[in-house]
């Protein structure tokens, strides 16, 4: 085991094959854009689409295994690879998490309660489960949905759906119950090819526009809903026959009551502060894992706060550098588009 293949080229993947540097591991990046932030830090990049049938052989001639960065991968590319070699985590993982409705159900499926959700595949559907959920609820493509984008809140039955189907694309649609939460929280956690299972501890999250800002380390939840969550990653890790770190994200309810929103079969931006405040990140525990070395058991030595750098926020970096004892991940972009990640920084409590 020498070579890593990795599908995607964004922050995650770069700090993957950081990661795997350490371990003696070469890292081979496939992803359309030149120079990315992840081909910056490894051995090689095969610039070509994720589904090019050329660029994947190559992929899997040139490596040992392969793992991916974001789980848009297409599953046909993960599947055509997993026949000549292993691929971590296991395209099913991919099959189920790129659509909404499959994941629900089989989050349900596994024991795990989720927020009640309708399939939409038109206005009328749209309009009858509004009226099931007294009309509450979140609109979501089933599909290619991320950092809130491709979503409508409908908050009282005063919200007009009038065209709101087709405003969201006319696409398959879901339509799920809103969840009054108190916090949200995320867990990560791994599975080892001999089935071995760790757990970080769980993060709390806080969301701007949509995209994640901050995650702080305890979350404030009694022991209980810790159990809780390690125990919904662990059945699920389980039941798809899992290898890599997944992230897997719950409302937590006012009496402690957790709803998992999604699972995401890859590293997760709300598990980066493990990389300050645990001696194995999540990104070294997924190198781990996906090269079949024993994994860390997630144990963490401090609180932390991981906050997000988006878009002009890495104008504040000289403050951040200024700190005593925050470490500062940046991620090699050029240009800071408003939304775009450029980096991340976390301090110790
Ligand atoms: P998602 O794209 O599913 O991660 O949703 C983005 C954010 O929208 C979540 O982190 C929540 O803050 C909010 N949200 C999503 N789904 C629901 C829901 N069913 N009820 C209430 N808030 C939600």
């Amino acid at each position: 085991m020498r070579t890593i293949g990795i599908i995607g080229g964004g922050q995650l993947a770069r700090m993957l094959a950081m990661a795997a540097a350490r371990l003696n591991f070469r890292t081979i990046i496939l992803e359309p854009q030149a120079d990315c932030p992840a081909a910056q830090v490894a051995n090689g990049q095969i610039v070509a689409a994720y589904d090019n049938a050329e660029a994947l052989e190559r992929l899997a001639a040139e490596c040992d295994v392969v793992t991916y960065e974001f789980e848009n991968v297409p599953v046909d590319a993960a599947e055509r690879l997993a026949r000549t070699l292993p691929v971590f985590p296991p395209p099913r993982a991919l099959e189920t998490s790129q659509d909404r409705v499959t994941e629900k159900q089989f989050l349900n499926g596994c024991g795990i309660e989720t927020a009640r959700f309708h399939a939409i595949d038109s206005q009328d559907d749209l309009e009858r489960a509004l009226a099931d959920f007294s009309g509450q609820g979140v609109l979501k493509t089933r599909r290619l949905g991320y950092d809130g984008k491709g979503q409508r809140v409908f908050r009282s039955e005063a919200d007009d759906p009038a065209d709101a189907y087709l405003a969201l694309g006319g696409v398959p649609s879901i339509l799920e119950s809103f969840v009054a939460f108190e916090r949200e929280i995320s867990i990560i956690a791994a599975r080892g090819t001999d089935g071995t299972i760790a757990c970080y501890d769980p993060a709390e999250n806080v969301h701007r526009n949509g995209i994640l800002h901050t995650s702080t380390v305890p979350a404030s939840i009694n022991e209980a809903t810790a159990e809780a969550a390690r125990l919904a990653a662990t059945a699920v890790l389980t039941a798809l026959g899992y290898v890599g770190v997944i992230g897997v994200e719950f409302f937590v309810l006012a009496d402690g009551t957790l709803i998992a929103n999604e699972i995401a079969p890859r590293v997760h931006n709300s598990g980066h502060w493990t990389e300050a405040a645990c001696v194995v990140s999540q990104f070294e525990q997924h190198i781990r894992a996906v090269t079949g070395l024993p994994l860390s058991n997630g144990a963490r030595h401090s609180g932390c706060v991981m906050q997000n750098l988006i878009g002009d926020d890495i104008d504040t970096l000289p403050a951040w550098l200024a700190k005593p004892d925050t470490l500062i991940h940046l991620y090699g972009k050029t240009e800071a588009r408003p939304g775009r990640k450029m980096g991340h920084v976390t301090w110790l409590d």
